[in-house]
């Protein structure tokens, strides 16, 4: 079979396009920067993607590494909070990416993104740019008199304040328009009322964790759970990303799929902070063994485990921090974030508790250990945008031999449509077969029925589409009651029996 091996994120994202995964949010009003719809492919994938998360997290995980039954429960909490969880949070006071702005341009970077090429000689500019945005970098130095091998290139973080005059913005020809890095808060602001004042102000979430744990305590008081549980829950989150950009990866606004689960404090029940690990390593693997299962089974998936320094101020000392990552078509040869699993210590869990006048009063009781204490936690995040991102690269599949040039190669449980049916002609009988197969299959399955056009086209668009496999109804199912399967991988063709097509799919695709 003659693939291709490099994919291209313009040719992935025309096939979004083009099939209906994904469309600019209004774009017939020309789009809005960093907001992304799904239509009926992208929406289908999307919510195969969150009922699998759903299904293996929540309803059936995997047992712990005690060996009990994981217990986890849902919640679905608002995304307008009361503003003092933000502050509780901390995301009021620090949930900032120091900017960079440009006053010539008024572009706006975020200055962890920006790098210099910093030239031997001193008199000469330095030139900044946007990383992974290198396009016509080289004309641009050429023009200034340098040469690429010559320079240094640094990030714009490490260069002092004085060397600000010599810079040239990456969208700017002269030196010196570029500001020192300034706090942006990222978190969407409105108003709830008719007075649009101070006090009226609140925030769009910017994750879904708060609202887990500002339910902790009713989860606690209304169902039987006991520490290590879980609390999960899913949906929409926002963040006015200074530069939205990569597709659906930094959108404005995104879904997480987020789990807390609570264990208990090892300071005050005794046990050693290996318990703790143990909790973080378990979630840890698991998590990245679940990404494999849905379809990211390949090279491009890999697990990071944080450095000291990287860890943010209320992991600083606990068992760990961890990154499950994808190699993106825009990232290679790096990768990018899809879920982030960290101990977060209780942190959460004592802010809200101090900020709501309530402080100790509100420690969990550990009837086991007959002990006090504010739950730790081990938070695996993962964003449910990105995750469908990395289904749809990893799918895409060049193949010059078909029709259609690409085939789209989801695992069957996470395929929109799990088989397409097919009277080979619109007569003779056929379409009425195929009607009825379709209504016998649609109670089970997601299937489609197409019923005009050539066969090869048919067949084109389910390639695109990504649908496992075909039920073509032709001149001899009239005849033998039997129909050919089609294999969207091997191509392949087989003829079953017509009263078989439902096992035969629940076989290969379950449900
Ligand atoms: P990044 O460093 O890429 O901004 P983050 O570390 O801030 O991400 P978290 O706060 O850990 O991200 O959020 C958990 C998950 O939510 C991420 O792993 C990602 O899948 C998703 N996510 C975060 N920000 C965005 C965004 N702007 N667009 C789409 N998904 C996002």
């Amino acid at each position: 079979m003659n693939t291709k091996l490099t994919k291209s994120m313009d040719d992935i994202t025309a096939l979004c396009r083009r099939r209906g995964f994904i469309w600019q949010s209004s774009e017939i009003y020309g789009g809005v920067n960093g907001f992304w719809d799904y239509g009926p492919l992208g929406a289908a994938l999307k919510k195969n993607l969150k009922d699998a998360w759903w299904t293996d997290t929540i309803l059936c995980p995997p047992d712990g590494p005690d060996g009990k039954p994981l217990q986890m429960v849902p919640v679905d909490t608002t995304i307008i909070m009361n503003p003092k969880v933000w502050v509780a949070s901390g995301h009021v006071g620090g949930f900032n990416d120091p900017m960079v702005d440009c006053r010539k341009t008024q572009a706006r970077y975020r200055a962890d993104h920006l790098k210099v090429y910093v030239p031997p000689v001193a008199d000469k500019p330095l030139l900044v740019f946007v990383e992974g945005q290198e396009v016509g970098i080289s004309k641009k130095l050429k023009k200034l008199g340098l040469a690429a091998d010559q320079c240094a290139v640094r990030d714009f973080t490490e260069l002092a304040p004085t060397d600000l005059a010599r810079m040239i913005g990456p969208d700017a020809d002269e030196p010196g328009s570029l500001t020192e890095p300034r706090q942006f808060n990222l978190m969407f602001t409105t108003h709830l009322g008719a007075v649009r004042d101070e006090e009226s102000q609140a925030y769009l979430r910017p994750e879904t964790a708060q609202g887990i744990f500002t339910q902790f305590w009713n989860v606690v008081d209304t169902s039987r759970v006991k520490t290590p549980f879980g609390i999960a829950q899913m949906g929409k989150s926002f963040r006015n990303e200074v530069t939205p950009r990569n597709f659906t990866f930094r959108s404005r606004e995104f879904e997480q799929m987020e789990i807390e689960f609570f264990i208990p404090d090892p300071d005050v029940v005794g046990e050693e902070i290996a318990q703790t690990r143990r909790w973080y390593a378990w979630w840890r693997d698991h998590r990245y063994a679940w990404w494999r299962k849905v379809g990211l089974a390949g090279d491009n998936l890999i697990l990071r485990e944080h450095d000291r320094d990287e860890l943010a101020h209320y992991a600083k000392d606990g068992a760990g921090t961890s990154d499950i990552e994808y190699r993106f078509p825009f990232t290679a040869p790096g990768f990018g974030e899809l879920e982030g699993v960290a101990h977060r210590t209780n942190f959460d869990l004592r802010q809200h508790a101090q900020h709501c006048g309530r402080g100790d009063k509100m420690r969990y009781f550990d009837q086991e250990h007959n002990a006090h204490y504010f739950p730790h936690v081990i938070e695996p995040s993962a964003g449910a945008d990105r995750g469908v991102l990395a289904l749809l690269c990893e799918a895409y599949t060049p193949d010059a031999d078909r029709p259609s040039g690409v085939y789209m190669k989801f695992s069957p449980r996470m395929a929109p449509i799990k088989a397409a049916i097919l009277p080979l002609v619109a007569k003779d009988g056929m379409p009425e077969v195929a009607e009825k197969l379709y209504r016998d299959l649609r109670r089970r399955f997601a299937v489609q029925i197409d019923i005009k056009q050539n066969i090869g086209k048919r067949y084109a668009r389910m390639d695109e589409a990504g649908t496992p496999y075909c039920f073509t109804i032709d001149g001899q199912t009239l005849s033998d009651q039997t129909v050919t399967v089609r294999d969207r991988d091997t191509l392949a063709q087989e003829r079953i029996a017509l009263d078989k097509v439902e096992a035969f799919l629940g076989e290969k695709i379950g449900g």
